[in-house]
């Protein structure tokens, strides 16, 4: 068997933040088969959910997550369902299908594709939550064991939010390396921000709806334990918009010639933007989460949606 993700590079960009008087890592999780760290978590979970005894497994995610769920079946030779709602894109539902998964469309939303997908599972199949399970976080943290075999220790660490399942795992992660001190900046959109409400509230709420091209971030309620963790570490929310969003992409394809999605784009926009956070520090690692929900045409549409 292939391993379900890929150990990927930390190179050193002399263009994201080249103003910072630091030096800053690329993470580069946009390198994973599947194009985005869930391949880490989701993978580690399929994996484990198989070996406790379910024959099959199911998701509810169009996005990154879905896909993740669909790369891992097939190379652990499970058949996958993935329940998605009639506002996916034609292009999601084939990247899913390319890896061997059966999709179903149903729902007007997420909200339903997910009940329906809930039924599924009812029998053998384990349901694989794109972000809010503790397997999914302790998978994520092979990406922090990485970076500290790199020998680079990371005076500050940069990533984005949704559900707060990479944020869990980096978390873990830093423990797990006694980097206890070392800070996290949890970027989100405007739009897509619970994690930044629900502190701000100091109370695990939830917001009304999703508005952001950073479709990925897009969680109502961070995870519970997310939330949690503001208290056992430093964490610094960061909410950015969705124009500094679409900038960090473009600025990183012309930089480095890599296109990710918004919900990545809003991490390199805070380093991009030299971030007071960001001040006084040696090292700076910003994961670079990826995304397949992205296409140059796609990009392009943004852009002059932005000019106006
Ligand atoms: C899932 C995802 C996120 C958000 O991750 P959470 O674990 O939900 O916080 C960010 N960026 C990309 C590209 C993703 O696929």
């Amino acid at each position: 068997m292939n391993d379900l993700y890929s150990n990927t590079p930390l190179i050193e960009s002399l263009s994201v933040g080249a103003g910072l008087d630091a030096r800053v890592w690329l993470k580069l999780e946009a390198m994973q088969p599947c194009g985005s760290f869930k391949a880490r978590g989701i993978g580690f979970a399929c994996k484990k959910y198989l070996e406790d005894g379910a024959t099959s497994l199911v998701s509810s995610s169009g996005g990154n997550a879905g896909l993740a769920v669909a790369h891992a079946g097939r190379l652990l030779g499970t058949s996958v369902t993935v329940v998605v709602p009639q506002t996916t894109k034609k292009r999601a539902i084939d990247l899913i299908k390319r890896e061997g998964a059966e999709v179903i469309v149903h729902g007007k939303n997420w909200d339903e594709a997910h009940q329906r997908a809930l039924l599924i599972a009812q029998d053998k199949a384990a349901y694989i939550h794109p972000f809010d399970d503790p397997p999914i976080w302790e998978g994520h943290i092979s990406l922090v064991d990485e970076i500290y075999k790199t020998g680079v220790r990371p005076d500050v660490i940069v990533l984005s939010v949704g559900g707060g399942g990479l944020l869990c795992g980096v978390v873990e992660g830093l423990k797990r390396h006694t980097w206890h001190d070392v800070p996290v900046v949890a970027v989100e959109t405007v739009g897509a921000d619970c994690f930044s409400a629900a502190c701000r509230a100091n109370e695990h709420i939830a917001i009304d709806g999703i508005d952001s091209i950073a479709t990925s971030l897009g969680a109502k309620k961070v995870a519970k334990r997310a939330f949690e963790l503001r208290n056992e570490h430093q964490i610094y929310n960061y909410v950015v918009s969705d124009k500094d969003a679409l900038d960090g992409c473009n600025r990183f394809l012309e930089d480095h010639r890599i296109l990710v999605e918004p919900a990545c784009g809003a991490s390199l926009s805070v380093v991009y933007n030299e971030a007071d956070v960001l001040s006084d520090r040696q090292n700076i690692v910003i994961i670079v989460c990826g995304g397949v929900g992205v296409t140059v045409t796609q990009l392009k549409e943004w852009n002059q949606l932005f000019l106006e």
